[in-house]
């Protein structure tokens, strides 16, 4: 059992403050999803947690399992059991998505231990079977030409390869054909578990009707709002994010 808490966190970027006083714990097991309008600070908050170096953390800490990984480099956090699935995942020409993904597994072994490549490339097919990635890609750049969907199948499948303690998913349904978003939510949900804590963003409420989260949280102007169980998010799909707004400007 693992808990990431975020405690009144505050983020800048350059001089402008972004992130305002954002908490939410989180705790194994659990899917907390956070929809809010475009610029509110959703992937300000993704990427800071990663340990994006553009993003300076001024106020408030982060803490996985009691201990703090602000002073972590992103690749400790990682190794900690951290993953970021990106909104706009780059393309890293010239790595191969096989030799990609064995890196990054090889990563979180213990040292000297060596990775068996059979069994690495059979769990790879297998998470690649179950997201319909055909068996092509390991040999291609990653995100190299993919379309906007590939990208995101490609995001999901590192993160069904690293399993991580706890995943934070920045709008994994932009760009989805209906189609597509059905088999990146089975993917996810295939993933869910005791084992495993998610954060979903998303700026419409269409994700949530294929994975269900157990608890919906509104962000507003770099702050949590309001906070709910999976009907909030159908309440601001009807009354739309002027709602809030409106709310808030009258409290
Ligand atoms: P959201 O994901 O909720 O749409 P973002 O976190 O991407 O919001 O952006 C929040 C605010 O921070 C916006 O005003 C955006 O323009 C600004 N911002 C985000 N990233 C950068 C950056 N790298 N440089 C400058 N401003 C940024
Ligand atoms: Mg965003």
């Amino acid at each position: 059992m693992s808990q990431l808490e975020i405690k009144d966190l505050n983020i800048s970027i350059g001089s402008k403050a972004i992130v305002k006083g954002f908490s939410l714990t989180i705790k194994s097991g659990e899917v907390h999803a956070i929809m809010g309008p475009n610029g509110t600070g959703k992937s300000t908050l993704a990427k800071a947690i990663a340990g994006h170096p553009d993003y300076a953390i001024t106020g408030g800490d982060v803490l996985l399992d009691g201990a703090s990984i602000l002073a972590m480099q992103p690749d400790e956090r990682a190794r900690a059991g951290l993953f970021l699935a990106f909104q706009y995942p780059s393309e890293i020409q010239g790595v191969t998505i096989a030799n990609f993904l064995r890196a990054a597994v090889q990563a979180r072994l213990a040292e000297g231990e060596e990775l068996d490549a059979t069994a690495y490339y059979k769990r790879l097919y297998s998470k690649m079977d179950a997201l319909k990635i055909d068996r092509k890609f390991t040999s291609r750049a990653v995100n190299d030409g993919f379309s906007g969907g590939e990208k995101k199948r490609c995001e999901i499948l590192q993160m069904a390869m690293l399993e991580p303690k706890f995943a934070l998913m920045d709008e994994t349904d932009s760009g989805l054909d209906i189609d597509a978003l059905r088999i990146v939510a089975e993917g996810v949900n295939a993933m869910r578990g005791p084992n495993l804590g998610m954060l979903m963003i998303t700026h419409y409420q269409r994700l949530l009707d294929y994975i269900v989260p157990d608890f919906v949280h509104v962000m507003y102007d770099g702050r949590i709002v309001r906070s709910g169980e999976k009907d909030l998010a159908l309440e601001l799909e009807a009354k739309g994010y002027d709602w809030v707004k409106k709310e808030l400007a009258h409290a």
